[in-house]
């Protein structure tokens, strides 16, 4: 699908990852529409003509009301990428106690109920797009981890959301083939975002090293590149792809 003239929707664009696909879109010719919970992060963003929306992911009629706010003045989106998460780590039975169920219940709601609420919300709408050439009505593209498939002590809550992510692109994808709506998914490895380049000096060198090839942190802009390629290229559907420099991370 061509990016330029299309509206797209980026959640957690205050920040990282969502930052620089906002950015990127954007250079392509796209009109965004910019959510994050954060709402000083949005006002930094220097994108123009976006639409912001200070909105919590995880909030159904929060974002409800919000799409079909944007979708009345300014048209029906055609991508959607989900970016919006938390990475907060906790042992199961740690030292503190045993872990709160609540905690792991946050991590859930936030990036899988969160990611899938936009995705739903975003897909009906995309459904009354006029089709291009090749059928197409919409991509949608999520964000997992490369903790889906081998999270690390302290990440069941965080690799449980990813997974969910992951598991739901290809019944999604499957779904929605036939509106023309496209379903995939990047699994990262380690970017660096202010989650990371927020770490002390020597455990960033110790985590960078950790990466096969190339051995540094991924640059957010590449991870935006990839979302580029998944919107131009019709056949990708149903997958999920990991960005990570061939990582696998280690127990811990
Ligand atoms: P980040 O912290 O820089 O950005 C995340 C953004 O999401 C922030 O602006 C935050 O305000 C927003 N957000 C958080 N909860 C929200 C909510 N409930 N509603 C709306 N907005 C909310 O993080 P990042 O590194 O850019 O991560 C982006 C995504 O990529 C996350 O889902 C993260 O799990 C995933 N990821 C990141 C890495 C990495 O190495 N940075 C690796 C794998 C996966």
């Amino acid at each position: 699908m061509d990016i330029q003239g299309k509206i797209a929707i980026v959640t957690g664009a205050g920040s990282g990852l969502g930052a620089a696909t906002a950015q990127t879109l954007h250079a392509q010719g796209a009109e965004l529409w910019l959510v994050d919970r954060d709402e000083t992060a949005l006002d930094g963003l220097k994108i123009a003509r976006a639409h912001k929306i200070a909105a919590d992911v995880g909030d159904a009629g929060q974002v409800e009301a919000a799409f079909n706010d944007a979708a009345q003045s300014f048209g029906s989106p055609s991508i959607l990428v989900n970016c919006a998460g938390i990475a907060p780590a906790k042992k199961i039975s740690g030292r503190d106690g045993v872990m709160p169920l609540d905690d792991f219940e946050q991590v859930i709601r936030v990036n899988l109920v969160g990611s899938f609420n936009c995705l739903r919300l975003a897909a009906h709408m995309m459904r009354d797009n006029a089709p291009n050439e090749d059928g197409e009505r919409g991509v949608i593209i999520n964000t997992s981890s490369v903790a889906a498939f081998d999270g690390q002590i302290g990440q069941t809550a965080y690799a449980a959301s990813k997974g969910g992510i992951a598991a739901l692109t290809l019944p999604a994808a499957r779904e929605l083939a036939v509106h023309g709506i496209r379903v995939a998914a990047i699994a990262p490895g380690l970017f660096g975002t202010p989650l990371l380049l927020n770490m002390p000096e020597p455990v960033q060198a110790s985590l960078a090293a950790t990466i096969p090839f190339p051995q540094r942190f991924g640059r957010a802009e590449e991870f935006a590149e990839l979302v580029t390629s998944i919107v131009r290229n019709p056949m990708l559907n149903g997958e999920v792809i990991r960005l990570d420099g061939a990582l696998r991370m280690a127990p811990r």
